[in-house]
């Protein structure tokens, strides 16, 4: 069985449109290698610009965070209704920024799972222990309950084509790295929790990611692993330099 490595920028409260394009401009052609998945997750308000200058490129574009419900009385939220329309392919949900600073539970990303599929969005959905979760010992029963309910109501043809971000969130931002060994024992053991679910084909085609400060000097090592089929990067995404290297680490 093998797994597309798919490599997803997570810029989050950075860049202007301006910005946006100028960073593209640098990346295209460069950050599309083949048999390797490119994605740029950008702030809702360069969404539009990047779209259209990724026509016709191998890079995907996804949001960071999407409404659950399709529209409505929810001031300031953006749904997966306006993100299709867009042309958005990907989203990221439950982010643990998102669930440390905006109170979302494993309920929420459920939904929000549900409504990805419901527009023809990837989900990219993020678990990861805290650092006093790690700490007691809990980190497998922490992305178990967080895998769990995320994957709630999907069926084994949706579930196949969730992206699992594996972050635990004591590296994330810190440059504090999980090694490739811990990071692989843990996914290894995600996936275990997928096929407990749906079943060893299912957990063979799910593609999980492993995030917190990878950084081009270290993405390779963590591909390498058997169960590692790509990164979510935060920081090292921000340039155009470090992004080509770290999809071209991916290869
Ligand atoms: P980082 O962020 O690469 O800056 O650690 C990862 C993330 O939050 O997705």
């Amino acid at each position: 069985m093998s797994r597309k490595p798919i490599i997803a920028g997570n810029w989050k409260m950075f860049k202007t449109v301006s910005e946006a394009q100028s960073f593209f401009s640098e990346v295209k052609g460069k950050a599309e290698v083949e048999g390797v998945e490119s994605v740029i997750c950008a702030p809702f308000t360069a969404l539009p610009a990047l779209v259209e200058a990724a026509k016709g490129t191998n890079i995907a574009i996804g949001a960071q965070n999407l409404h659950f419900e399709d529209n409505g009385a929810f001031t300031g939220e953006i749904s997966g209704v306006m993100l299709a329309d867009l042309g958005v392919k990907y989203v990221i949900i439950g982010h643990s920024e998102r669930r440390a600073y905006f109170a979302e539970s494993d309920e929420i990303v459920n939904k929000k799972t549900h409504a990805a599929f419901k527009h023809g969005l990837t989900p990219i959905v993020c678990v990861g222990e805290k650092l006093e979760e790690r700490e007691a010992d809990q980190t497998k029963e922490v992305c178990k309950v967080q895998t769990e309910a995320a994957f709630q109501g999907l069926s084994a043809e949706q579930a196949a084509q969730v992206v699992i971000a594996y972050e635990p969130i004591w590296a994330i931002g810190t440059g504090k790295s999980s090694t490739a060994a811990d990071a692989e024992d843990v996914i290894a053991y995600i996936r275990g929790i997928v096929a407990g679910l749906y079943g060893e084909a299912t957990a063979n085609a799910v593609r999980i990611q492993y995030g917190g400060s990878v950084k081009p000097n270290n993405v390779t090592e963590y591909l390498g692993q058997a169960n590692i089929d790509g990164a979510l990067v935060g920081g090292a995404s921000l340039e155009p330099a470090s992004y080509i290297a770290l999809v071209e680490g991916a290869k």
